[in-house]
């Protein structure tokens, strides 16, 4: 099979979708893979790069999409790389239909068939290709939540470990799942005074298990939110309901409660937020300031570190990407009810249930 791999074109996004190892391992296996000039070279994956690994260079997206049987990429495509799709071509990339009319329908006109990354799943009953992006942004929290206590932005101007004879931080993370026990770890292992707080107690117990009170757990109710915030030095938002908007769990009024310079770093921004004072921002301008508190909801994190993020994503998509080439998607979804999950459209319909319901499509 012929898969391509065009530059990304979505504003500040420097990821690609596959890494020149990834390419390696794609040509071992006796496939072809064509990548548009300079699509990783932001991230310092140039084109001999690629070369080295056996790809072909082409010099536009264009030539890619009209070459390739399959193509690979991180972002949803926008409208003028929907309208390069032909019938029967692949897509494999995150494309989170739900909320996305537009792209739903040029889509379902291209009649290719597209895969969705996030919709993924595996026996565990995870998101696999999306947890990736979760570690990253789950780590990130801390190290973008330790840069905003600095005094010069905005912050409390407090030292997450402390130093001996002064006492660490107290971090609050609400929601222990791939993201919030990122978050956790990250702290702790910085030094800080940990709270991980969800709502369900079978997780906790695992990573009380596992931590041993070096990470300090907490039921997720109103009480105990309100009360570890009062004195929380950083508060990392990380809870998900699936296929929900983020419950607001920390209210402006309960602001005032908190310490002045404090942070909070509402990674679930994503689905709206799970601070009722959230509002995305950017890498270019992360934080603004609400009743003296310091907020970083930064939307696309993993962008940020665009590097490590496309490494890690191809870790995760290379299998599945192999599955496709190998078998031709049909038998690749017969033979992997997980990899089906993926499939949303095929052919002039949509494919998967949730977002024909939300969008009004037959199903
Ligand atoms: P996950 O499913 O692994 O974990 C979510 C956790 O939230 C679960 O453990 C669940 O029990 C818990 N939870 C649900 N309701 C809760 C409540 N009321 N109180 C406390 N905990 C509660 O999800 P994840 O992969 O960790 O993702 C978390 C959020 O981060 C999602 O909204 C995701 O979209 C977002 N995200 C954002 C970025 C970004 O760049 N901003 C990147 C990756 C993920």
């Amino acid at each position: 099979m012929l898969i391509g791999v065009p530059k990304e074109i979505k504003n500040h996004e420097y990821r690609v979708g596959l890494t020149p190892s990834g390419v390696r391992e794609i040509v071992a296996a006796g496939h072809k893979v064509v990548v548009q000039t300079q699509a990783g070279l932001a991230i310092g994956f140039t084109d001999e790069n690629y070369l080295q690994a056996g790809a072909s260079i082409a010099a536009t997206a264009e030539a890619v999409f009209a070459a390739a049987d399959m193509i690979i990429k991180v972002k949803e495509p926008q409208p003028v790389e929907c309208r390069m799709l032909r019938p029967g071509q692949v897509l494999f990339t995150y494309l989170h239909l739900a909320p996305d009319p537009e792209q739903t329908r040029l889509l379902v006109e291209s009649e290719a068939i597209a895969i969705a990354y996030e919709t993924v799943t595996d026996e565990r009953g995870g998101l696999p290709l999306l947890a990736p992006m979760s570690e990253v942004a789950g780590r990130m929290a801390v190290q973008a939540g330790a840069h905003a206590l600095e005094k010069a932005q905005g912050g409390r101007g407090v030292l997450l470990g402390g130093v001996p004879g002064v006492a660490p931080a107290k971090v609050v993370v609400i929601g222990g799942g791939v993201v919030g026990l990122n978050a956790a770890r990250m702290a702790q292992g910085l030094g800080a005074d940990v709270t991980l707080l969800d709502k369900s107690l079978g997780r906790l117990k695992e990573i009380d298990n596992v931590y041993q009170g070096r990470i300090k757990t907490l039921m997720s109710n109103a009480a105990n939110i309100e009360e570890s915030i009062r004195d929380a030095d950083m508060v990392v938002g990380a809870v998900l309901i699936p296929g929900a908007a983020a419950p607001k769990l920390v209210s402006r009024a309960m602001l005032k409660n908190m310490k002045t310079g404090a942070v909070l770093v509402d990674v679930a921004i994503d689905q709206g937020g799970c601070f009722e004072t959230s509002r995305a921002t950017t890498h270019q301008d992360p934080t603004y300031i609400v009743d003296g508190i310091v907020h970083y909801c930064v939307a696309n994190m993993p962008g940020g570190v665009a590097r490590t993020s496309t490494m890690a994503l191809t870790n995760a998509t290379l299998p599945y990407a192999l599955e496709l080439a190998g078998k031709g998607w049909a038998e690749a979804l017969i033979a992997n009810p997980h990899l089906r999950n993926g499939l949303n459209v095929c052919r002039g319909k949509v494919t998967y249930a949730a977002v024909a319901r939300d969008l009004g499509y037959e199903y």
